[in-house]
């Protein structure tokens, strides 16, 4: 049996980057940089006020002598302003700044007086309150890097620059397949023995969650040619498919059987982890093949730990990030692992303090639910409340 280092290291070995194509700032979304993005526009384009207040010369602030307010800059249409001295103009947030003028001072530190004069209560430093062109993102600096993932922030400097589209990694189609004869759909009624399909909602939510992915959904009761056949077409046409259930040895689990009289060879089944042990990965083609467990927690476990890594890959993160991000935790409490597997224990993190929730067992989804974190314990692994360990946050 594989350990999980060298299943993951097997899987990132199949899998490749998907194709790039440009696309509207608006559908980026979660998308990855296909190559660097530089700046045209600096930020900000023009030296501005930080404040409402009056643009004045800093030095002419320190006495109280009034300044007489000749004039009003407004953000929008620059006026070309430029400050005699002993004056003051009247300015707004976002304003260009006249010339001549070296501060803004906040119009709560200045007294109004008669003829339209202005008396500096606080006096202001030279460049107080004022934005500097450039001094956020010069011309030429990157602002995006290859494999970045494009998040409302990484938009929104995106959006100062007046582009409208940017080329990003194809968004992967990936198959969500739940198998089991005894799952059932929302929305229609439960008799007794069977259950309603929680991994293909779970499933769909992570994949979009993590990398704007098309989805099919489909389903398959516990036959080997249903199963076979749909297999034989969903490879085809996918990136990814993404089976739950179905990938063990019982007598109606049909995955393995189904790969087998389709000709595709697993690249492993099995792997030392709990839970999630019987994880298969297979390729079939330029599709790859992935076999959760059906229990929901292992099914979610090994979506983290694998096909997350192996999508962020084939979506173009760049070789640091392609590993799902850990934080440091402070264990609430002792935590000892007495398997021979390594275990994944499912816990809150709360102010950086992980405490272990529920119960551990594979199907417990109400745990997961309530959590927020994986905690790695290795096999035979014994740690103390106070130890710093690290957790995976989703
Ligand atoms: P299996 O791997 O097919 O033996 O399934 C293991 C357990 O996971 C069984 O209790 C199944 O009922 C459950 N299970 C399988 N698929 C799903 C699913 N899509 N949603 C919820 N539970 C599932
Ligand atoms: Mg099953």
């Amino acid at each position: 049996m594989l350990t999980e280092q060298e299943a993951l290291a097997r899987i990132l070995e199949k899998v490749s980057v998907l194709s790039s194509r440009r696309v509207p700032l608006s559908h980026a979304l979660l998308h990855r940089a296909a190559r660097p993005v530089l700046a045209t526009v600096a930020l900000p384009g023009f030296d501005n006020s930080a404040m409402d207040g009056y643009a004045v010369r800093a030095a002419e602030t320190l006495t109280k002598r009034p300044l007489k307010v000749i004039a009003e800059q407004a953000a929008g249409k620059d006026l070309v302003l430029a400050l005699p001295s002993e004056c003051a103009i009247r300015i707004f947030t976002g304003a260009p700044m006249p010339r001549g003028a070296d501060a803004v001072i906040m119009q709560e530190d200045v007294q109004l007086v008669e003829g339209s004069s202005i008396v500096c209560i606080e006096p202001v430093e030279a460049e107080e309150n004022v934005r500097f062109t450039g001094c956020d993102l010069f011309v030429g600096q990157k602002m995006i890097d290859e494999g970045d993932l494009l998040t409302p922030a990484k938009l929104a400097v995106l959006a100062t620059q007046g582009l409208t589209e940017i080329e990003v990694i194809s968004s992967p189609k990936i198959a969500i397949v739940s198998t089991g004869d005894e799952l059932v759909m929302a929305g229609r009624p439960l008799d007794s023995g069977q259950i309603y399909n929680s991994n293909a909602v779970m499933l769909e939510a992570l994949v979009k969650q993590h990398a704007n992915a098309k989805v099919t959904l489909a389903h398959y009761p516990d036959d080997l040619t249903t199963i076979t056949e749909g297999l034989r077409q969903l490879t085809c046409s996918h990136d990814f498919v993404l089976l739950s259930g179905g990938v063990s040895v019982g007598d109606h689990d049909c995955v393995k059987p189904a790969l087998a009289a389709l000709g595709i060879k697993p690249e492993f089944w099995r792997v030392k982890i709990k839970p999630g042990k019987p994880l298969l990965f297979a390729q079939a083609g330029r599709c790859q093949i992935f076999g959760l467990p059906g229990n929901p927690v292992s099914a979610f476990v090994t979506y983290q730990v694998f096909v997350r890594p192996a999508l962020a890959k084939a979506t173009g993160a760049s070789e640091s990030s392609i590993q799902s991000a850990t934080v440091a935790v402070t264990l609430s409490q002792n935590l000892k692992n007495t398997g021979d597997r390594p275990h994944y224990l499912r816990g809150k993190v709360i102010a950086g303090v992980f405490t272990q929730l529920g119960s551990q067992q594979s199907h417990a989804l109400f745990g997961l639910s309530q959590g927020n974190a994986l905690l790695r314990l290795e096999a035979e692994e014994e740690r103390n409340a106070g130890e710093v360990l690290e957790a995976l946050i989703y």
